[in-house]
């Protein structure tokens, strides 16, 4: 990227484009409940001051939040355009440093943003605690099929993967807590 770009990135970057790259990164398969993971969410307008905030609506819990809900963002005293500039060059594979001089700030200052950012934001599962016998043998032979399942079944065996698909979904519901769903 030329010098010449980064000094317009501000100024190109509008409201709607820092609440569209925050969904992009939050919820970059689709938008889902911060509170149940239910991806049957509507849109439910917009915030009254944030223009380009959308407010979402959960049918599966009634939960009702918008873009910055539980994010960082939505309690950080620092200007939404910092964090999402900040959001962009971690896009960009910037380190914190180069981020820093790009925006003015102090290195240590950046170090804690991208932190928060990975952690509250960019994270796209809750963190499990592995406890015990942990397998993840069949996880790379299912991860790596890249769409040749009989190449995976010809590895792992047809048993295999049903058993692993099986836990796998298992371990989700725990997660989730699903209230009514089996
Ligand atoms: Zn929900």
């Amino acid at each position: 990227m030329a010098a010449s770009d980064l000094i317009n990135l501000s100024g190109m970057l509008d409201d709607a484009k820092y609440f569209a790259l925050v969904r992009q990164h939050r919820w970059p398969a689709g938008v889902r409940c911060p509170v149940c993971a239910s991806g049957a969410v509507i849109r439910d307008g917009h915030d009254h001051t944030q223009l380009y905030r959308q407010r979402y609506r959960c049918k599966t819990c009634s939960g009702r939040f918008d873009d910055l809900t539980g994010t960082v963002l939505a309690r950080h005293h620092q200007p939404l355009r910092v964090w999402v500039l900040c959001l962009y060059f971690m896009g960009l594979n910037l380190s914190s440093r180069q981020i820093a001089l790009e925006l003015g700030l102090d290195g240590s200052d950046v170090q804690a943003m991208t932190e928060q950012l990975r952690r509250g934001l960019v994270a796209k599962a809750p963190t499990v605690e592995l406890k015990g016998e942990v397998e993840i043998d069949e996880v790379y032979v299912v991860a790596g099929h890249k769409g040749q399942p009989a190449a995976v079944a010809k590895r792992g065996g047809l048993d295999g993967a049903a058993s692993w698909q099986a836990r796998r979904a298992a371990a989700r519901w725990r997660r989730t807590s699903h209230p009514s769903s089996v």
